[in-house]
């Protein structure tokens, strides 16, 4: 981060970088633009419906993993398609679904025949989906991999329904993470191997999220390779819908050096949690970069940060440092727009970071500030 004034800010918070971000959708932009595929964002990763507006001038529009994500897509960026794929929907949040979506997707075929005949009272305005799992995937982390044995989520091939298919427009796939299009490639020979069958009945495909796709060095010719395969092969529309890759290194956690302590090595207590603020630092793992820093005893100055709540584990993780760390120092954390905000908690009472945009015209703009109340109101 190139803006010294952020270092002002109270701590703990978050920055979006709108600059960033808008790089970001334009490389997605010009995905649309190759290809005519859909881009979406999968509101999952990232649901700051202030910068709604802005994506909505560069991709198609939203996924929702619900009702609620759904309803912040039609308040907040109405004007573009909002979609829906959940592995299960309620009858009360369904009759809702139908008046926002434009693609409800499901999880299985007995969701799809709970809700058919409502939803074909709607069929003149929204499209219906079925979520498939190809069963392939090249996800190495259980937690993240949906297509793990016995997973919930999509039918496999020996559960498909194939006389079931009539007021189905499409089929959605998600077996990916953080991965680059050599993984989309060898999954999509798989899925069509399995399912390409049914393809040129449809009127979509939607390829799921994680796509790397602004990470650097991310192959986007093979993207584009496969989206204009399938497309010109069986005829349909194309849909990708990525979280991480709207807003990936799009924002910073700034934090503040509350104490230093010593067992065996340094140790630095700071006003961010990993349990609160970053919880894919403990379940992926996951290791956020520090400006200035470099792992463990690769600089001079060694410290493992910890945050300021009880659970021994909520650590971030050991990082070395130019210079000894002072009490009142300010960390910032890298890549912290996408799965930070979306899942903060007030676990041992510990405050919310507040939100900030930092505007293209490096104006800084405060979004989000949270305080006692909101603690409270939860429980
Ligand atoms: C999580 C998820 C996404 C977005 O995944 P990213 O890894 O953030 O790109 C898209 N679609 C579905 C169904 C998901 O579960």
């Amino acid at each position: 981060m190139n803006d010294k004034n952020i270092y002002t800010l109270p701590t703990p918070c978050y920055v979006i970088e709108e600059d960033a971000l808008i790089k970001n959708l334009e490389i997605l932009q010009s995905i649309e633009q190759q290809t005519g595929c859909k881009i979406l964002l999968a509101q999952k990763a990232f649901s700051n419906y202030h910068v709604y507006p802005l994506i909505a001038q560069y991709i198609s529009g939203t996924t929702a993993s619900g009702l609620y994500e759904a309803k912040l897509a039609y308040e907040e960026m109405g004007n573009r398609q909002i979609h829906c794929y959940s592995p299960a929907y309620k009858d009360e949040d369904f009759e809702e679904l139908l008046t926002i979506c434009d693609h409800i997707v499901f999880n299985s075929f007995s969701q799809w025949k709970h809700f058919k005949s409502k939803a074909l009272s709607f069929s003149d305005k929204v499209e219906f989906g079925l979520r498939i799992n190809p069963e392939y995937s090249e996800i190495e982390t259980d937690i993240y991999n949906p297509c793990f044995q016995n997973s919930r989520l999509g039918i496999t091939l020996a559960n498909f329904e194939e006389d079931e298919m009539d007021g189905i427009s499409g089929l959605h796939f998600h077996t990916m993470c953080e991965q680059g299009a050599e993984t989309l490639k060898r999954t999509l020979k798989v899925v069509e191997e399995k399912f390409g069958r049914y393809f040129s009945n449809m009127k979509w495909i939607n390829f799921g999220g994680g796509h790397h796709i602004t990470k650097k060095g991310y192959d986007t010719d093979t993207l584009v390779r496969c989206i204009d395969h399938i497309q010109n092969r069986y005829g349909v529309q194309v849909y990708l819908e990525p979280g991480e890759a709207v807003a990936l290194n799009a924002g910073y956690l700034l934090t503040s050096v509350l104490d230093i302590t010593k067992n065996g090595m340094n140790i630095a207590i700071i006003d961010a949690s990993a349990a609160c603020h970053m919880p894919d630092v403990l379940e992926m793992p996951y290791r956020p970069y520090i400006t200035d820093s470099g792992e463990a005893n690769v600089f001079p100055c060694t410290y493992r940060l910890g945050a300021a709540t009880c659970l021994a584990g909520d650590i971030i993780g050991d990082y070395s440092f130019r210079e000894p760390l002072k009490i009142g120092d300010k960390l910032v954390f890298h890549d912290m727009a996408i799965y930070s905000m979306v899942k903060n908690n007030t676990f041992n009472g510990v405050p919310l970071p507040s939100i900030y945009l930092l505007e293209k015209s490096g104006n800084i703009k405060l979004l989000k500030k949270f305080d006692y109340s909101d603690f409270k109101r939860r429980l």
